[in-house]
């Protein structure tokens, strides 16, 4: 097993590192099986993250000893310190991938490893240890193949992955953790699409805002939805499914649309906020524009004002509209707010770009069409 010592404190001139990590590759993980293996949910009737499989991957962090203690265990309650840092100050973090069944009867994953890099930047930015690449995999992997008679058989639907660390000291002083607990959990899900995909209401969100710049916005951390919860359930109020956010210094530049990145085709252009720094860096995004790209479309990631979007709109340059996230795929937009006025985007339907997307996306995911782009990991 390859052990090596990784300096947390990268700023030069420090004169002490804060703390050491030790970050194995590899692990022996432990199999404790459940006595009785629940019954599988009929795949029709599958919602999401209600239901969850036989087990459960947890694995302990403790400053000087490095990750430790890495188990696949019975699906069950976990008990903490009532002092627990996560419980007070909310170093939590996450990630949300699927396993997607082949028409063969395989198991898939899709681009994994950029969930697991990612996890370890929102690990950085909340002072909570990170992963080793591939033990990140090999702990994905196992799992998954632990659990594949729960990946479910239906072209929509999928076996929802939950990675989630928490930091774990038993004690109320403010500080970088000592202690942390990675887990991961999965739950069988639903078509996002089982009645047709359907355009959805969006409205500007001109008071509240997810993060600034400097803060957590890149990061895949509880707090950042914590935060938001207050402004989706207002627009949901209203008939909204989904805030637009803006930015959080000026209000002025197009941010996300709910927990998903957004994307805009305003003439031959499609334009997507840059990622500023408070911007989630989707896995979605990123293939969306990627695949773009190879079909000739020119994308441009920059700074998008709700003044030039609105023009858009106006003018009828504004031709598409679409959240996009690992959930839903993408999520066409047929409608936007802003105050009292209400926009009809792309006559209230999906636009060609927006479905020739989903096409290409949920054709590698479900393994209908060939991975041209070799962003699919077999799990088995
Ligand atoms: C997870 C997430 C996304 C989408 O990321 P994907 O990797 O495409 O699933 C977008 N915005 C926020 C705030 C998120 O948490």
């Amino acid at each position: 097993m390859a052990e090596y010592f990784y300096s947390k404190n990268k700023q030069k001139g420090a004169e002490q590192p804060l703390f050491h990590r030790v970050m194995a590759k590899s692990m022996k993980i432990a199999f404790e099986k459940a006595e009785n293996l629940k019954p599988l949910v009929p795949e029709e009737k599958l919602g999401f993250g209600k239901v969850f499989t036989d087990h459960m991957f947890v694995m302990d962090y403790e400053e000087g000893k490095g990750w430790h203690n890495a188990r696949i265990i019975p699906f069950g309650y976990i008990s903490l310190h009532p002092a627990s840092t996560v419980l007070h100050y909310g170093a939590e973090i996450f990630e949300g991938l699927k396993a997607y069944r082949r028409a063969d009867g395989g198991v898939q994953l899709f681009r994994p490893m950029e969930n697991i890099r990612r996890m370890n930047r929102s690990a950085e930015r909340m002072s909570l240890p990170e992963i080793d690449e591939e033990l990140g995999m090999q702990i994905l992997t196992e799992f998954v193949k632990t659990e594949q008679r729960w990946v479910p058989k239906s072209f929509g639907t999928s076996l929802y992955l939950r990675p989630f660390m928490f930091g774990n000291d038993e004690s109320l002083g403010v500080h970088a953790v000592h202690r942390a607990t990675f887990m991961l959990i999965a739950s069988p899900s639903g078509s996002y699409y089982a009645e047709g995909i359907n355009p959805v209401k969006i409205m500007i969100e001109k008071e509240d805002v997810r993060t600034v710049r400097g803060g957590t916005g890149y990061a895949k951390c509880g707090g950042n939805y914590a935060a938001s919860t207050r402004a989706g359930e207002r627009a949901a109020k209203k008939g909204y499914s989904q805030v637009l956010w803006l930015d959080g210094v000026e209000r002025k530049y197009i941010e996300e649309v709910g927990a998903m990145n957004v994307m805009f085709k305003i003439g031959d252009e499609i334009v997507t906020p840059m990622l500023t720094g408070s911007i989630l860096p989707g896995i979605t995004r990123m293939s969306c524009i990627e695949v773009l790209k190879s079909k000739g479309y020119k994308v441009s990631e920059r700074l998008l004002s709700v003044d030039e979007l609105l023009g858009a709109l106006k003018d009828g340059s504004l031709k598409e509209a679409w959240g996009c996230g690992t959930a839903a795929v993408v999520s066409p937009i047929g409608k936007l707010a802003f105050g009292e006025e209400e926009y009809e985007v792309g006559g209230g339907k999906i636009g060609e770009v927006t479905q020739e997307l989903y096409d290409t996306l949920t054709g590698m995911q479900w393994g209908k069409t060939e991975d041209t782009f070799g962003w699919i990991t077999r799990v088995c």
